[in-house]
């Protein structure tokens, strides 16, 4: 049997399930990769993520090649265009079977049902795999036979369920034939003038696989003491390979476990990483169970009611990092200048926009997707709504970090704000912490930098009245 493997955001050679499972069932293999430019735009994905997932496919059709795998690059604009492109291919080189790994958001799935229907018309079968996701969306549910809404409970039935399952990784598929010496790489005609930091997220599986294991070996095991501080390299940094699925989740799990594949004891720093794992499949799950949160729609119904602020001056100066206060314009400067933001800046940041300045939580989803390397629309979603208090499990409405309390908290010695705005780096720390030393300092040194945008009394009883009035 000769068989197609279609990659997507799924782009390594191991543990791969797609990829494993067609080469033990077929004799021989193609492989494919869809350019949806179109698509991608009307998605908002960054343009830096395109670049980092063009270069990791380049990488991945290098390894495809030591195997004798010949990969192949469709262009399809938009996913309607999709099912023939697939389906011509496979026609074309005698393929009886579509191998892929599923993918959750709406679009998506639409466009899956879609090829899977045209593949079936042409006598061709198709074969998914849930691949992207520790424990697949559905095979977890409440008592009452519902999606989790809480991740708790959620969290122990998925304890409870792994322990169960085997969850570790495939092998890479073995050498199928004479390796093909790459001429003009399919890759290549693929046109993107965008770029990426490549200096801090390297290309390809061997770069993320490195980082893994060096993660699991030097800063895992203090992962619950510094995953908070910004200036620490106390996480993993691993989010973009695996959004891309240059890294495989069972592939991090395998790194949590102690000998003998038992699960970390609570309060670790190993576990404290993998209850961040469990997150991920979280919103993975609340996306396939509510998928109107990937239809710009609050999983609380009843924040719809919430009149937001409509300011694009006030939403360019929090893009742009020139709100007035310092962890906030740090925090956005890190995102601008590296394509990624810490996670707990990543709810500083969130909050100040939901929150302090009332503006659509969508409208801050929205750019972090077309800014970050890891965007991804079950975290990012989860994320934004989690902050702005619409989502499921999300902070209560009134709980609202104070920007000033949580530089002192998470950046004590103000070494990270320092980095990313050096106009205020000259400041005694007590000023980067304390609204009041700040304005008067940046006075007498007559430093060019913005006052608050806003008055965080104001902002705060406004939004407090605003979801009071819904009566949550
Ligand atoms: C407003 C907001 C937006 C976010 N947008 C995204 C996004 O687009 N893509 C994304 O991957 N993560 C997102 N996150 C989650 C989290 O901030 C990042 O996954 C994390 O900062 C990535 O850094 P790391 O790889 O060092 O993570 P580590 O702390 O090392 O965690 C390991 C992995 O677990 C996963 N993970 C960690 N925290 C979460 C979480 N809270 N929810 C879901 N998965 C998690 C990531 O895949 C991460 O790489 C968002 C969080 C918030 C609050």
């Amino acid at each position: 049997m000769k068989a197609l493997v279609w990659f997507r955001r799924d782009l390594r050679i191991n543990d791969n399930k797609a990829l494993h499972f067609a080469a033990e069932k077929a004799g021989e293999l193609q492989a494919v990769y869809v350019v949806s430019r179109e698509q991608w735009r009307m998605h908002n994905e960054a343009p830096a993520k395109i670049a980092f997932w063009k270069a990791c496919l380049q990488s991945l059709e290098l390894r495809l090649a030591e195997l004798g795998i010949s990969l192949h690059l469709l262009v399809a604009d938009h996913y309607h265009d999709i099912p023939e492109a697939i389906a011509s291919f496979a026609i074309q080189h005698k393929c009886s079977a579509v191998f892929f790994n599923r993918e959750y958001e709406v679009n998506e799935i639409k466009r899956d049902e879609l090829v899977t229907g045209k593949l079936k018309k042409a006598g061709i079968n198709s074969l998914s795999f849930d691949d992207r996701v520790l424990l697949a969306p559905g095979s977890l549910l409440t008592g009452s036979g519902g999606f989790y809404t809480v991740f708790t409970p959620f969290k122990r039935s998925w304890l409870g369920l792994a322990a169960r399952h085997d969850l570790k990784p495939l092998a890479a598929p073995a050498k199928r034939a004479a390796a093909i010496s790459i001429g003009t790489s399919a890759t290549e005609k693929w046109q993107c003038e965008a770029s990426w930091r490549s200096d801090l997220w390297p290309a390809g599986e061997q770069a993320a696989l490195d980082r893994l294991h060096k993660f699991a070996r030097q800063v895992m095991g203090h992962y619950h003491l510094q995953r908070d501080l910004p200036n620490v390299n106390g996480t993993s940094l691993l989010s973009p390979y695996l959004a891309a699925g240059v890294l495989s989740p069972r592939q991090c799990l395998q790194e949590a476990l102690a000998a003998g594949n038992v699960f970390p004891p609570a309060g670790t720093g190993q576990e404290v990483w993998l209850s961040e794992l469990i997150w991920r499949d979280f919103y993975a799950h609340v996306l396939v169970g509510f998928p109107r949160v990937g239809r710009s729609q609050p999983f609380k119904l009843q924040t719809k009611a919430l009149k937001w602020v409509d300011d694009q001056e006030q939403f360019e100066k929090w893009q742009a990092g020139e709100t007035g206060f310092p962890v906030v314009d740090a925090a956005m400067r890190q995102l601008r200048q590296t394509g990624w933001m810490h996670n707990r800046l990543r709810m500083v940041t969130a909050m100040f926009l939901s929150k302090y300045l009332f503006i659509d939580w969508r409208e801050g989803e929205k750019y972090f997707i077309q800014t970050l390397l890891d965007g991804d629309l079950a975290a990012n979603n989860g994320g934004w709504q989690w902050s702005a208090s619409t989502g499921t499990d999300a902070v209560p409405y009134f709980r609202i970090f104070n920007p000033f309390s949580q530089s002192l908290r998470f950046d004590p010695d103000g070494s990270f704000i320092r980095k990313f705005c050096p106009e205020i780096s000259s400041l005694p720390t007590a000023a980067l912490h304390d609204p009041k030393k700040l304005a008067a300092e940046v006075l007498a040194r007559k430093l060019q930098y913005p006052p608050m945008m806003i008055d965080p009394r104001f902002a705060r009883s406004r939004v407090m009245a605003a979801f009071k009035a819904l009566g949550t």
